[in-house]
Order: structure tokens, then sequence, then C-alpha cells
């Protein structure tokens, strides 16, 4: 039942890499702007994401940050 639009999984290819310390920007879930960057669990990179999405981000093996 589940669609592939909703089971797709992030490469490496979407994921920003970690050496790259640009600005947030965009949510990678949604048009907002980010507020905080996720790491992912293998440490290979990361993505951004708004306060709603951090579930999402969990999700897809991603540790949201901390606000500092
Ligand atoms: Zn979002």
């Amino acid at each position: 039942m589940a669609t592939k639009e909703q089971d797709r999984t992030f490469t490496e290819e979407d994921r920003t890499p970690a050496e790259e310390m640009t600005t947030l920007g965009q949510c990678r879930y949604c048009e907002e702007d980010a507020v905080r960057m996720a790491t992912h669990k293998d440490g290979t990179g990361w993505i951004a994401i708004c306060d709603k999405h951090e579930k999402d981000a969990k999700d897809d093996e991603f540790e949201p940050g901390k606000d500092s």
C-alpha cells in the first residue's frame, strides 16, 4: 500500500557534507526556513530541518541538533 514517495530514503547525495557548514537555508521536508541541522547517525552529513520536522529527521536516521 505504501507508495515509493513515502518510502524513499536519503541517499548520500541528498546530504550536505559534514565539513560544509553553510547556512541552513530551507527545511529538507518543507519550504519553511530551517532552524537547526540534523546530523546523520553515521556521521557522513547533515540536513537542515525546521521544528516541525524533527521527528521526520529522526525517522530518517538523523539526529537533530540542539539549540545553542
Ligand atoms: Zn520542515
